[in-house]
């Protein structure tokens, strides 16, 4: 089995890094940072993202597992004192994998038929670049709303756990195929009016942003954020691809949630 291993960059997540590669290679498993069966992602959830979006092109070949050299991570829920038992357990294939869904964003630009495409792991965003965001929201092909405001956020189920929470979005478990909108401080009054409550589509119900006046918009991508000109549109749905976890022990999503939120004892 060929195995990569992404780091955090700090000398401890470093270190946990060697230490992994080398009890790894001892288990004559071969390292491939090209073509990975599964890549450990050392550090936190940033880690794990950056891996996620390092290996989009391979998904349906490469597993992933995060160990956390800070506080309990979402996708980094192994401890570095885990790890002679993690790597016992790599070594041991094959492995049971869990698949969570992930959310398919189209740009169109107005100019010459370009679009751009991506994948998140945790949600997209977009917001203006100093007046308000007004946006024509469609879903299903149907006309819903006007928003105006400082932004929409678009997320997965695993995502509902970040951005999306502090939005007021409801946390999804993973097992359902879906993507949830949330609106990023919209304003309601006699003459701007917005659903205000957040939106939980199932597969295939598109939702498709329409900018009425503004054309260059902040896009964010899971950490990334780019600012895209001359838009048309925006277009978000859960993605035919899912990302996939290589699981070794039980860690049900529900357990995850009461220890990074409510207490870990
Ligand atoms: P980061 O690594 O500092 O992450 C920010 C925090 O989000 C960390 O505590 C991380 O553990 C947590 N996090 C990431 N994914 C999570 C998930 N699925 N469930 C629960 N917690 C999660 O910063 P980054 O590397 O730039 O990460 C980008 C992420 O930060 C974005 O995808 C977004 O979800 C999150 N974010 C959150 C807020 C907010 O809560 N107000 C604002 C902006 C971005």
């Amino acid at each position: 089995m060929k195995f990569a291993i992404t780091s955090k960059g700090d000398s401890n997540s470093n270190g946990l890094m060697h230490r992994i590669k080398t009890y790894l290679l001892d288990f004559e498993l071969t390292y491939d940072e090209e073509e990975p069966d599964i890549v450990v992602s050392v550090g936190g959830d940033g880690t794990l993202l950056y891996a996620f979006h390092r290996y989009s092109s391979r998904l349906d070949k490469t597993a992933f597992v995060g160990v956390h050299t800070g506080h309990l991570g979402f996708y980094a829920d192994w401890v570095p004192e885990e790890i002679e038992k993690l790597v016992i357990a790599i070594a041991k294939t094959p492995f049971q994998v869990v698949e969570y869904p992930l959310l398919e964003v189209i740009i169109r630009y107005r100019s010459g038929g370009r679009e751009s495409n991506y994948l998140a792991l945790n949600e997209s965003t977009v917001k203006g670049l100093e007046a308000t965001l007004v946006m024509d929201v469609e879903i299903g092909g149907q006309h819903f709303e006007c928003f105006r405001g400082d932004g929409l956020c678009v997320s997965t189920p695993s995502g509902s756990t970040a951005y999306n929470k502090a939005l007021g979005g409801a946390i999804i478990h993973p097992s359902f195929s879906a993507l949830q909108l949330t609106e990023i401080a919209s304003i309601n009054n006699r003459v701007f009016r917005t659903i205000g409550s957040p939106l939980l589509l199932p597969k295939h119900h598109t939702c498709m942003l329409k900018p009425v006046k503004q054309t260059d918009f902040y896009i964010t991508i899971d950490h990334l954020t780019l600012l895209h000109k001359d838009v048309k549109s925006i277009q978000y749905r859960v993605s035919d691809k899912k990302i996939r976890f290589a699981r070794f022990r039980p860690f049900p999503f529900w357990k995850r949630v009461h220890d990074s939120f409510i207490s870990n004892e």
